[in-house]
């Protein structure tokens, strides 16, 4: 349970980006999870035949996945 609790959120102004993994103060919400501004930028400038792009698809599948465990 103590394991649990130093898991969340070490600072209440930043969170984990889902992408890039870093600790970033702005950035978006996907269902329950957290996106960079960065990141976001990137995505939106990533054209979808670019190999990046799956990488971004596919952890956007996982948050959508996570949510729908979340919710059963
Ligand atoms: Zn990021």
């Amino acid at each position: 349970m103590s394991l649990y609790q130093k898991k969340v959120k070490p600072y209440s102004d930043t969170e984990i980006c889902l992408i890039c993994e870093k600790q970033k103060p702005l950035g978006i919400h996907l269902y329950h999870s957290f996106i960079c501004l960065d990141c976001e930028m990137d995505i939106i400038n990533t054209k979808t035949s670019d190999q990046k792009y799956q990488f971004y698809v596919r952890r956007l599948k996982q948050v959508q996945f996570n949510e729908k465990r979340r919710q059963a």
